[in-house]
């Protein structure tokens, strides 16, 4: 409870940031984030604090951890070299991009698919991580893949503002969608059946599951999730920085390393695939 009122509090400065900003977006716009980055030294990340294995916020300590907090540090090191600092900002499926397009963020690295809707609003570096769409059931649940719950009755309990939820319309039309504002809260409304299944992409459901031993990712991958950086659309030099720091990452073994660290012993999940 005290992790979600603070993400409660953090999401309510965040908001009031951005409605204090909301008026500067023309500056926003206008200012090259790459120049502005080397000179604070700095890179401003949006990341995920309730996504375990991607980014969630050890309780103990108040620090982000993950795949993708772990990948940014290492960017932000190729970017700005070795006393290169990040900023993290916390931030869910559905406030990412206001934050990044009003200058909150300077880069959104969190579980976020790259897609042709989105590229209307946002500039994607290449794929960093090739996820695919899942499900979440209690074990023993009579659903096996997203053909059991297109049916009238069943529920699907994914977050607002993510791609999954969107799916849905597409692979489970018949079934109800229950939009929950983060996975905390999607995981506690499965735990309190609220729903027959979440969706959202395999590597989140085998996050929640090692965390939950009740519960079991079914049914295989049903969409391609492939992972992009996000930046604000006239920042290509700074898009261009990262993708290089990308291909510097992916080259030194960084990528791999940090590939077997978070996912080496995710049972289920197979992470050898996805070496590069
Ligand atoms: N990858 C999907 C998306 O971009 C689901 C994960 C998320 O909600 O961030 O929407």
């Amino acid at each position: 409870m005290k992790k979600f009122s603070r993400l409660i509090s953090l999401g309510a400065i965040c908001l009031l940031t951005l409605l204090t900003l909301s008026g500067c977006s023309s500056s926003v716009s206008k200012k090259d984030v790459l120049t502005a980055d080397q000179q604070s030294n700095r890179i401003t990340w949006g990341v995920k604090a309730d996504t375990r294995l991607f980014g969630l916020e050890n309780i103990r300590t108040g620090k982000l951890e993950g795949f993708e907090i772990d990948l940014a540090k290492a960017m932000t090191k190729k970017i700005l070299g070795p006393d290169g600092k990040c900023t993290f900002v916390p931030v869910t499926s559905g406030t990412r991009v206001p934050l990044l397009k009003n200058g909150n963020i300077d880069a959104i690295m969190a579980t976020m698919t790259i897609t042709p809707e989105r590229a209307k609003q946002v500039d994607f570096t290449h794929s960093y991580f090739d996820a695919g769409q899942s499900l979440l059931v209690k074990k023993g649940s009579p659903i096996k893949n997203i053909s059991d719950l297109n049916k009238p009755g069943k529920v699907i309990l994914g977050v607002a503002g993510s791609n999954s939820v969107k799916n849905v319309a597409k692979y489970a039309p018949k079934a109800r969608v229950l939009q929950l504002s983060d996975y905390a809260q999607a995981m506690t409304a499965l735990k309190s059946k609220q729903g027959n299944a979440l969706t959202t992409d395999n590597g989140i459901l085998y996050g929640m599951a090692a965390e939950n031993p009740g519960y079991e990712v079914v049914g295989g991958n049903f969409t391609k999730e492939p992972y992009g950086i996000a930046v604000n659309k006239n920042q290509d030099r700074f898009r261009k920085k990262l993708n290089w720091a990308l291909e510097q990452v992916e080259k030194d073994g960084t990528y791999n390393r940090l590939l077997v660290k978070w996912f080496g012993n995710v049972k289920g999940f197979n992470y050898q695939e996805m070496k590069r």
